[in-house]
């Protein structure tokens, strides 16, 4: 039975997994960025640790420099890193940014308000209880929360656990997911061509594809069409991952080799009502989806765009791809009762269709940002026409 592009989109993110389902793994901080954590996570120490300084100064009693100017004797020096000292009374210890303060002060005169001179030091500028002075836990205080549950790692999340000293965090699991490319003509790039041969391309198209969407490759494969082979190696790896995508070797010719390999194993193969991209698939092997897409390179990149993109933005935390409405700036004609995506490039205009309608012109699509949508029910727009766009 055919199926329109929004149910098959449908059916597909259902057979995708979930991120419940996908579980947490505990990873390296140092490796967490763009995961989303899968618990709060609560500062194991105050920030700041201890009591020091904010500046480069003297350490003082408030008390002491309340009538400034004032000379004072200069007790001693506190680096970053030193134990914390005690403050005699009535003296001062120069301190730098980041040394503890010492016991008996209360603030930091900077040392642009300062004067040294020997071992003493005039003091200019009177200060407050506190001033430049970083209390434990002002930041935050062990047991509170640092980053929550469902938060996406960017630079700031992991700069705060680095800091509060944490080394591992508990992340969802990404989506793993292995790609197999079928056809007999294919080799991969670095192999000369022999005849009748091509480049394998829609293997490195998945992949990236995969990539893009922060999901990981577990395996790239490539089989000829020999059903037999192609499940042996669909099994090999369908224990590892949580999708399989597969390109080639779904439509009406001899040598299908998905289509002939699943259909008696319970697969869906028929027609979506959209171009390029018509015939698909889709499998549920032990559990695992097994995705299949058109062979011609545009097609396959294409179905993945539509179908798979979505689910696994979401699944890593992207937020979804939205269309804008942009100008034609030509006319289209487009099959009816077929969703069309035309291959588009922004310009200041309007949208440009920058390629033929051949779904094996992948080169002609390397000029294109967009994807021009066209309804099912539309058999042709004028220039000047408004049109939906999706970016690549
Ligand atoms: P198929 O869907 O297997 O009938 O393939 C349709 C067209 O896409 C044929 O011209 C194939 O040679 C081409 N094709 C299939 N798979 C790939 C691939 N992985 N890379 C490049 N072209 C492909
Ligand atoms: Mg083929």
């Amino acid at each position: 039975m055919t199926r329109t592009v929004a149910e098959h989109l449908r059916i597909v993110s259902a057979a995708l997994p979930t991120a419940a389902g996908l579980g947490a793994e505990e990873i390296d901080v140092r490796s967490a960025l763009h995961r989303i954590t899968a618990s709060d996570v609560v500062s194991p120490v105050d920030l700041p640790v201890f009591r020091n300084s904010q500046m480069d100064g003297f350490a003082v009693r408030a008390a002491d420099v309340a009538s400034v100017p004032v000379r004072m004797p200069v007790y001693g020096i506190v680096a970053a890193g030193d134990a914390p000292r005690d403050l005699p009374d009535g003296t001062t210890i120069k301190i730098m940014t980041g040394a503890p303060v010492p016991n008996g002060a209360d603030c930091i005169v900077p040392v642009e308000d300062t004067v040294l001179g020997g071992a003493t030091v005039t003091i200019n500028r009177g200060r407050s209880a506190g001033d430049f002075v970083r209390e434990p836990g002002s930041d935050v205080r062990l047991g509170e929360l640092l980053v929550p549950a469902g938060q996406k790692l960017g630079i700031q999340h992991i700069a705060a656990l680095a800091a509060a000293g944490i080394r591992t965090v508990r992340v969802r699991r990404r989506v793993h997911a292995a790609v197999i490319t079928t056809g007999a003509e294919l080799v991969p790039a670095g192999t000369p061509l022999g005849p009748g041969q091509i480049f394998d391309s829609n293997s490195t198209a998945l992949a990236t594809g995969i990539l893009t969407n922060e999901a990981e490759v577990i395996a790239v494969k490539h089989c000829v069409d020999d059903p037999r082979q192609f499940l042996a190696m669909l099994r090999s790896v369908i224990k590892r991952v949580d999708v399989v995508f597969t390109s080639g070797g779904v439509s009406m010719g001899d040598f299908e080799v998905v289509r002939e390999a699943l259909t008696p194993l319970g697969g869906w193969f028929d027609h979506v009502g959209m171009q390029p991209g018509g015939p698909q698939g889709l499998t549920i092997l032990d559990g695992v989806p097994v995705i299949s897409f058109p062979g011609n390179p545009v097609s396959t990149l294409i179905s993945f765009q539509i179908f798979a993109r979505p689910a696994l933005r979401a699944l890593a935390g992207l937020p979804p791809v939205e269309s804008e409405t942009a100008t034609l700036c030509s006319d289209v004609v487009s099959p009816r009762d077929k969703r069309q995506y035309l291959r588009g490039r922004m310009t200041d205009a309007g949208v440009e269709v920058v390629s033929g309608p051949g779904s094996h012109l992948i080169a002609a699509m390397a000029r294109a940002d967009v994807l021009i949508e066209i309804p099912a029910e539309v058999t042709g727009l004028k220039a000047g026409s408004g049109v939906q766009v999706w970016p690549l």
